[in-house]
This record gives C-alpha cells, sequence and structure tokens, in this order.
C-alpha cells in the first residue's frame, strides 16, 4: 500500500510511514483518515461513506419495498418479474395477477401458457412463468409451502439471484444477509466512487465491506429514490445533488 502522506509531513511527524491496518481498515496516524480495504485495494473514506448514508437518509424517506406485495410469497412473485422491467408496470400486472392467484398452490398448479398472457407485458414473460411457476413447486415440496428465509435455500429458486434473494430476506423477514444490487446501486455506486467493479456480486461485496451491516437493508431503497429523482443514467442532475460535494462522478463525465 503506498502512502500518500508527503514524506515531509511523515518526517516532521517522526514517522517513515502512517498507515495502520485494522479489521479491514486502513488508517492514517497523521491525517487520521481511514479508507476500507476491499481485496487489497484502498476505496472510500470511512467517514464520507458516513456522511453519504446520513445525506440519504435526510433526504429520502421510503421505507417499504418498491413493489406491492402483501407477503413474501408475492414480494418474491414481483421481484421475479422485476427483472428488466420497471416496478411501475409490475405494480400493475400484480395488481390483478395476486387476485388471480391467492395462494402458493395456485401459482403451482397454473397452466404456464395462461400465466404468460398474465405477465406478458414484463418482458421475458416465458421465462419468468416457468421460473415462477417451478419455485412455487419447490417451496411446497421442499419448504411446506413457506418461502425460505435464507441466502442459501433463496438463491437454489429458479430465477432468485442475490438481488431478488436481499430483496425477499430484508422486506419479507427483516433479516439483512447482503445489499440488493440492481441496476441504479449499480450506476450511483459506481459514480459516486464506492466501487469500480460492474458485476452486481463483486459490488455488493464492496459495499458490505463500506456499510456496517444495519445498513445494508434500507441502503438499497435510499439509493434507488436517489438514482430514479436525481443521479439519472443518461442525464445526471449534478448540479441539484444533494451528493455534489461527496461525489467523484465516475464515469459522468465520459458520457
Ligand atoms: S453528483 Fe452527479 S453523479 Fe454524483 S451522485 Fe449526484 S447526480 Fe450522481
Amino acid at each position: 500500500m503506498t502512502c500518500v502522506v508527503p514524506a515531509f509531513a511523515r518526517a516532521s511527524a517522526g514517522r517513515r510511514d502512517s498507515c495502520f491496518v485494522w479489521k479491514g481498515w486502513i488508517r492514517c496516524r497523521i491525517t487520521n483518515h481511514e479508507r476500507v480495504i476491499v481485496n487489497g485495494v484502498m476505496r472510500m473514506d470511512k467517514k464520507k461513506t458516513q456522511k453519504i448514508y446520513k445525506v440519504l437518509t435526510e433526504n429520502y424517506f421510503h421505507e417499504e419495498a418498491f413493489l406491492v406485495n402483501s407477503n413474501p410469497f408475492q414480494l418474491l412473485v414481483a421481484t421475479i418479474l422485476s427483472a428488466q422491467c420497471t416496478d411501475k408496470r409490475v405494480n400493475m400486472v400484480t395488481r390483478d395477477l395476486f387476485k388471480k392467484y391467492r395462494t402458493v398452490k395456485d401459482y403451482a398448479s397454473a397452466d404456464q401458457t395462461a400465466f404468460e398472457k398474465d405477465i406478458r407485458s414484463t418482458g421475458f414473460y416465458r421465462n419468468k412463468a416457468k421460473n415462477i411457476i417451478s419455485a412455487a413447486n419447490i417451496i411446497i415440496k421442499q419448504y411446506g409451502g413457506k418461502v425460505p428465509n435464507t441466502m442459501d435455500e433463496l438463491v437454489t429458486l429458479p430465477g432468485v439471484a442475490r438481488k431478488t434473494a436481499n430483496i425477499v430476506l430484508f422486506h419479507g423477514y427483516g433479516k439483512r444477509e447482503g445489499i440488493a444490487v440492481d441496476t441504479h446501486v449499480k450506476r450511483v455506486s459506481y459514480r459516486l466512487g464506492m466501487t469500480g467493479e460492474t458485476d452486481p456480486v463483486k459490488i455488493e461485496r464492496d459495499l458490505m465491506a463500506l456499510f456496517s451491516e444495519d445498513k445494508w437493508g434500507r441502503l438499497n431503497n435510499l439509493i434507488i429514490e436517489h438514482g430514479r429523482k436525481i443521479c439519472d443514467a443518461r442525464k445526471p442532475l449534478c448540479t441539484e445533488c444533494v451528493l455534489e460535494k461527496l461525489c467523484p462522478k465516475a464515469g459522468v463525465d465520459e458520457k
């Protein structure tokens, strides 16, 4: 790790190097700055991360899941449907879907062609229908009709990767095993310099190292709201952004 403190500052502090590592954080004895280390690479300043979280919580207040649901199974179905689709569209589709299919058994015994028709407007409807019907059957056979509540079990269900599992765990069961990385989290966390990765699993790993566990569940909602309202994919409104002073705007000028 290269010390960024100038030699004269180190000399006047009587130290040859200024860093020490503790629990994944690197701390400078001279400047007192703390940075997180992810896979041997220094990332964001710890205080800056805390400040970003604080500013987001002061500006965004949506705490429930964006996908309308009244139980973990409905949440699972809605989250599978939300792949490559907007939450608004999913909520429109599930308004009728949840009236037509009321129990896990209704989904498990659904006619695939009819189900495809019911969810068609969410896109990728053949795969989504197949996955939801198979997941319902597995949930009945292996989990007594109840959606499992661990990451390891959830990711074995068809159509369920870590993002979906994290959403179901947090909003369905109040559990935090990771951070849901969707398109907004991917884009905004990169621009903010919280990750240099583009693979969701690696982004999640970086964010989990930066934020304490109690913040994992809410972080997804906060970043989604910020991404939708301000840090737009095509046209980020940097001059109106509450995070502007904290943001290196990675990749923004390149557009
Ligand atoms: S300053 Fe710009 S790039 Fe950074 S978070 Fe705000 S809108 Fe996004």
